[in-house]
């Protein structure tokens, strides 16, 4: 097989497997609500984890500043008691109190972040209950939905076996720019000339190198890059 023709079936077998990947994603109500739920717990998950790692290290932070703040406040204290003279002991007694002040101005964004992480944890835990049984019953569901699209199944796999066949007698750099092709020409890799145009992009192609396509000499539309043939030309 010449490589062109192999390319051509590639594109063919990948036409083939777009309409049936899309038909088995068409799920039925059921499914698709477990599926788009599925799809935003993950994503609430995700912002969960985000939350709970900038209030886990803003705890640290916090909870560093009380423990020096606690230190001050226990030298204080042992200040007072050694203070007898009353003048000081006043001071000591003042100091203590800026101190007491500074530890609480530390002590009650604390709380409330260990509040915050408390409640983000149980979202958590929750979220996390719920993704394991909508996955349980998306699994199920799916497995029914995809029995009962048996066929499809089967020529899905005899599809990507058959592209795999293809992909080893491909020239490595050619399958490389069909692969880049599908993604950036909406799935159109391969296209027929079509009276004397590219039936991908139209532009008209010129003379000389429709000579070359025949020859196979030049394959890529020189417009939009895709993969050209000539149908005249094939066997
Ligand atoms: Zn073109």
């Amino acid at each position: 097989m010449s490589q062109l023709s192999l390319l051509i079936e590639l594109q063919t077998v990948h036409d083939n497997l777009h309409v049936i990947q899309r038909d088995l994603s068409a799920f039925p109500p059921d499914l698709a609500a477990l599926d788009s739920e599925l799809k935003m717990l993950a994503k609430k998950l995700e912002e969960t984890g985000r939350a709970l790692v900038s209030s886990r290290t803003q705890q640290a932070s916090l909870a560093t500043n009380l423990a020096a703040a606690q230190k001050q406040e226990d030298l204080s204290k042992a200040a007072v008691k050694e203070t007898k003279q009353k003048t000081q002991f006043t001071l000591a007694i003042r100091e203590l109190d800026d101190r007491q002040r500074q530890k609480a101005s530390i002590a009650r964004p604390l709380k409330d972040v260990e509040t915050r992480i408390e409640a983000l944890e149980r979202a958590e835990v929750e979220m996390r209950a719920r993704q394991a049984e909508a996955q349980r019953q998306f699994d199920e569901l799916r497995a029914v939905f995809l029995s009962e699209h048996e066929n499809q199944v089967e020529a899905e796999r005899r599809l990507q076996a058959r592209r795999a066949e293809i992909a080893v007698e491909v020239d490595p750099a050619v399958l490389v720019k069909f692969d880049r092709l599908l993604q950036q020409r909406q799935g159109r890799a391969v296209v027929s000339v079509d009276k004397g145009s590219c039936g991908g992009c139209r532009t008209r192609l010129r003379t000389p190198f429709l000579a070359q396509l025949r020859e196979e000499k030049n394959l890529y539309c020189e417009s939009c890059q895709r993969i050209l043939y000539d149908p005249a030309q094939l066997p």
